[in-house]
């Protein structure tokens, strides 16, 4: 699988973006960046967006991504989610008041974006991938996926603090090409962390260790704040045993 990182942080300033990455060029994995980090054909060439939670750093590019797919005339975009999320989008989002209900634009039968629905653990076929969402610990309802392809999988955790399905499951999926792993604030406010359902290096160290091959599995790291960069990496830096990469703008992977 061919992944590229349009953003990875957990904050914007204009050198940083918000959660937003491309598997193959066609589905994206949360929507922080989708169009401030891409261009309209690369926009217009998405077929689904898998969205982890309803947190304004993980959607709101859908906003600007459905404006313009309508404008270009682009094909339906599938915005798949667990239950929480998608009634938020509609209820908070796309409600005709905030912004447009894109549902029903340019017309009902062949609207700007679809909502499908992600039942926790099970299955759904979406751009070609087998797609499962498996509940994370954040402050709502937040997934991570695991998208296995035809040489494997790749798993995305959205934001969460300890957790303990997903390590589970993990444990159970064959093939694991790589994780990409949130990590939030540094040590120092790891009470921060607790209260808005985030990871610290500390935590996440420990986290992780309740996956059996966490010593040999690619683990891109994400959602570092700004204003905490150079503390939380230096930190990342000295947890042993782990393979971790930190992720920057513009990295691109073959998985
Ligand atoms: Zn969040
Ligand atoms: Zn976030």
């Amino acid at each position: 699988m061919d992944l590229k990182v349009i953003g990875c942080h957990g904050g914007e300033t204009p050198k940083h973006r918000t959660s937003a990455f491309i598997l193959d060029d066609k589905l994206a994995i949360d929507a922080g960046s989708l169009t401030s980090g891409m261009e309209l054909k690369a926009q217009c060439a998405l077929e689904a967006c898998l969205v982890s939670h309803a947190h304004l750093d993980h959607i709101r590019d859908l906003a600007t991504i459905a404006d313009n797919r309508l404008q270009n005339g682009c094909p339906p975009l599938i915005v798949a989610g667990t239950k929480q999320t998608l009634a938020i989008l509609k209820k908070h989002f796309f409600n005709g008041l905030l912004w447009p209900d894109f549902t029903k634009l340019p017309t009902a039968s062949k609207p700007t974006i679809e909502y499908l629905l992600l039942k926790p653990e099970v299955t759904t076929v979406i751009a070609g991938y087998k797609v499962r969402s498996i509940l994370v610990s954040h402050t709502i309802e937040c997934g991570a996926f695991i998208i296995e392809g035809k040489n494997g999988s790749i798993a995305y955790s959205g934001d969460t603090g300890p957790t303990e399905r997903l390590w589970e499951v993990l444990n159970e999926t064959p093939k694991l090409r790589a994780m990409l792993m949130e990590v939030s604030f540094p040590n120092s406010e790891h009470k921060l962390a607790k209260v808005s359902g985030h990871h610290t290096p500390e935590s996440l160290a420990i986290d992780m260790r309740k996956y059996k091959y966490v010593k040999e599995l690619p683990t891109l790291l994400y959602h570092i704040k700004p204003v905490f960069e150079r503390q939380v990496e230096r930190e990342c830096a000295k947890i042993k045993g782990m393979n971790l990469t930190i992720l920057n703008l513009g990295d691109h992977f073959l998985l």
